[in-house]
């Protein structure tokens, strides 16, 4: 059996960690989450005010122990909340920025055996991914899921934000300059609006093994 990446793109909120996760764990490869290293530099940007530009001169990104941490320290229950999720569009457009973690991404897939999450995993940081998926979900179910998930955490969102909260994103996501999300030509499109997590599951390791052989 050859080991391979698994790049998977999609629109924010459509399940792409989840699944990337589950995958990596069926398959025991490594499981990166590339949202989780823009969010950490947005969050450090918010701490301190600092502009993107500088920042990235200075500060570190990695995981350890599946979490991403920021100049060493665990942020992973920092980084989940609307205000991170909306600065990390924010600083995610910047060609440096973008340069800075891309870098990172390609060297933690350089020995295979790795399932990668983000916008342009498979346009921009592995074009030559041996299998590409491309998950997408409606607006409004993707908000549904968005608001659950806030709500479970404490939250007290408003659906209608949360709604028009998706839509500005994946306007930003698709329409910057640098790396726009868009599905690769070798892509295949998973459309879960309708699936339970079981059905997608079962798809997504049924399309996986027809590629390890
Ligand atoms: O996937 P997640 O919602 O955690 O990503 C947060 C933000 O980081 C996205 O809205 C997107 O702007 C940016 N991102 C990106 N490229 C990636 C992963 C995330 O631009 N590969």
């Amino acid at each position: 059996m050859k080991k391979i990446i698994v790049a998977i793109d999609g629109y924010s909120s459509c399940g792409k960690s989840t699944i990337a996760k589950a995958l990596a764990h069926y398959a025991g490869y490594n499981y990166i989450d590339t949202g989780a290293m823009y969010r950490a530099v947005a969050l450090h940007c918010l701490r301190t005010g600092e502009a993107p530009l500088d920042a990235i001169q200075h500060i570190t990104v990695d995981f350890r122990n599946h979490h991403v941490c920021l100049n060493g320290e665990d942020v992973e229950g920092q980084i989940r909340t609307l205000e991170v999720g909306n600065m990390a569009s924010k600083v995610s457009p910047i060609k440096e920025v973008r340069a800075f973690l891309v870098a990172q991404q390609q060297q933690m897939g350089k020995d295979k055996g790795i399932v990668m999450d983000g916008r342009d995993i498979g346009t921009v940081v592995f074009p030559q991914a041996e299998l590409k998926l491309f998950l997408t979900a409606s607006p409004e179910v993707r908000a549904q899921r968005r608001f659950d998930e806030l709500t479970a955490k404490g939250e007290q969102p408003v659906f209608e934000d949360v709604l028009a909260d998706v839509n500005d994103r994946d306007y930003r996501d698709t329409h910057r300059a640098e790396s726009p999300l868009r599905q690769a030509e070798d892509a295949i499109v998973v459309d879960n609006s309708t699936l339970t997590r079981e059905e997608q599951m079962n798809k997504i390791i049924a399309i996986f093994n027809e590629h390890i052989h």
